[in-house]
């Protein structure tokens, strides 16, 4: 490495908030991150509308919103299915444009990307990358280059990208993500001691998963010293740790940034966006569909819902270990679907977006298979109704709106996926409702059960930034997701892509920086030039693979994402 290139590093700590931080840091427990306070700039980071970690991380790092980089969700949605119907998980292959680590690769800088959500198949870069968050369980291919594997297996044998298992609100979940933080930690280390790179961005998921379970918990005030409050301090304290090594890199041409991507609240109750439909008439559902045991369990009343509910409590109980996990999962499937009511297209106007996009699809003729609303002043009309319903929607137990604003998706997204993103996105801001497509609900709003999940995403997460020419003790306001990969661009003192949603935060450099460094703008890279890009000098060429996963995987995959909220 040149000592005179600048060069950056950036940990992502996924989910984290303020709201938990700051106590913490007043309480002495997160002694780096309250250096990294007094001697940096930080303030909040707004998320994309809506909060979820697969849209959020990819608008991180490509600076674009949704509809210019094309990941709208936790799933693609396949082009002229249904709209209710979500078949495969997203995957690096559906990002489009520069990754923040790609533009860097391009300008010879090496890179290491650990942990990153929505890096799996692992593209070519100018260094390494170990995928994250969504890396479908059991692959091995989740490195580039693939020689670094064995290294990674040699450190921690059995390595898995994305380890989460669900077990609910237990002791033993807590033991196992503060193992996971450790071993992610200790593979993110070595690698970044044994392989010097310019630039260094790795994420901790599991802050996470932690939140979403344990919300209750960690928002407990102190002095509860029960050894599940002693874990989650575990976690904290790791999580602080691996920022201490970090600020312990810095040096005068070095920039740390931490980031996450979305906030954290309380989750208590789901909204059940299809019910809603259903009971303005705007949703109509089939007959119960094939054997005679799903008509059965209806006129018993059984919903999906309580069917996995009973599924679930069993899993508390310890039962989990004798039921093989992918049987449980098939079989929620089957029950599923023995129950499901078909969607009646014929009479059907406005379908709920998937619990992730929170949002409500209009059944649009000529745009969608079966659509019944004209398009034009009938579509806009629905829209208008919709939201002023959606706004009007009061939670009684709460005596507050459940719905804070209501966009059209043009007003939120510009670019060519537009169409994959709902035509009504509805903001849950720091409520406690987490939506929900389930289209057997018996009411809109009901109560989520604590030992399912505790904590829900909000929009504001955090940021903040310290070392060569960033200002001290800054506070600042107004950061969006998308301005963080431009912010980096600058600080490493690279010309920014033009084609960006986000802009640099100027405002947390210093002015001697500033003076010194004019924001230099280039044309975006297109699609082609990318691909010609292709692998670096001396690492072997190998083409991005294909993800078609088995439906064991998606299987397991979906179970995974159910435990956190994502899918109702
Ligand atoms: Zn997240």
């Amino acid at each position: 490495m040149n000592p005179k290139t600048r060069r950056a590093i950036v940990l992502g700590l996924d989910g984290a908030t303020w709201d938990v931080l700051l106590p913490r840091v007043e309480r002495g427990e997160m002694p780096n991150l309250a250096a990294l306070l007094q001697g940096g700039a930080w303030g909040g980071l707004r998320s994309t509308t809506p909060p979820f970690s697969a849209q959020a991380w990819v608008s991180l790092s490509t600076g674009k919103n949704q509809a210019r980089h094309g990941v709208v969700d936790f799933w693609e949605r396949s082009p002229g299915a249904p709209l209710s119907e979500h078949h495969t998980f997203v995957s690096s292959n559906l990002v489009r444009g520069e990754t923040v680590w790609q533009t860097v690769g391009r300008h010879g800088r090496r890179v290491g990307v650990v942990n990153v959500p929505v890096t799996y198949p692992p593209a070519p870069v100018e260094g390494y990358l170990v995928s994250g968050f969504l890396t479908p369980p059991g692959r091995s291919d989740y490195v580039y280059p693939a020689m670094l594997e064995d290294e990674i297996e040699a450190l921690v044998p059995g390595y898995k990208p994305d380890p989460f298992d669900p077990l609910g609100a237990t002791q033993q979940q807590l033991v196992e993500l503060a193992d996971w933080m450790e071993k992610h930690e200790k593979v993110a280390r070595q690698l970044m001691e044994r392989h010097p790179a310019d630039f260094f961005f790795s994420v901790v998921q599991a802050v996470d998963h932690l939140q979403h379970l344990f919300w209750n918990d960690i928002s407990l005030s102190r002095g509860n010293s029960s050894s599940r409050s002693s874990l989650i301090d575990r976690c904290y304290t790791l999580a602080d740790d691996i920022l201490g090594h970090r600020l312990g890199l810095l040096d005068e041409q070095t920039v740390f940034f931490l980031v996450s991507d979305h906030g954290f609240g309380p989750a208590r109750t789901w909204f059940h966006v299809n019910r809603f439909l259903l009971e303005r008439g705007l949703l109509a559902l089939g007959e119960v569909q094939g054997s005679g045991l799903g008509a059965a369990l209806a006129r018993l009343g059984l919903t999906p819902q309580r069917l996995r509910g009973l599924v679930r409590r069993l899993d508390v109980l310890g039962l989990r270990r004798r039921v093989g996990r992918l049987a449980r999962v098939t079989a929620g499937r089957q029950i599923d679907g023995a129950l499901a009511r078909p969607i009646d297209w014929s009479r059907t106007q406005a379908v709920s977006g998937s619990p992730a996009s929170e949002g409500i699809f209009v059944n649009l003729k000529g745009r969608e298979p079966y659509g019944v609303v004209e398009p034009g002043q009938p579509y806009e009309a629905l829209r208008d109704r919709l939201a002023a319903e959606l706004l009007a929607l009061r939670d009684p137990d709460a005596d507050q709106p459940v719905v804070q604003a209501v966009y059209r998706r043009e007003e939120l997204y510009s670019g060519p996926f537009l169409d994959l993103l709902p035509d009504l996105v509805f903001d849950l801001g720091d409520g406690p409702y987490l939506a929900s497509d389930a289209p057997m609900a018996a009411k809109v709003l009901e109560p989520l059960p604590p030992s399912l999940l505790q904590g829900r995403h909000r929009p504001t997460g955090v940021f903040a930034a310290a070392g060569a020419g960033i200002a001290v003790g800054r506070r600042i306001e107004g950061a969006r997701i998308v301005d963080v990969t431009p912010t980096i661009l600058y600080a490493l003192d690279l010309p920014i892509p033009d084609d960006m949603d986000g802009r640099p935060l100027l405002e947390i450099f210093d002015d001697e920086y500033r003076a010194s460094h004019p924001v230099r703008y280039a044309p975006a890279v297109g699609e082609k030039d990318l691909t010609d890009f292709g692998p670096p000098k001396g690492i072997s060429a190998k083409p991005v693979r294909s993800t078609e996963s088995t439906e064991e995987e998606e299987a397991e995959m979906e179970r995974r994402l159910r435990g956190l909220g994502y899918i109702s």
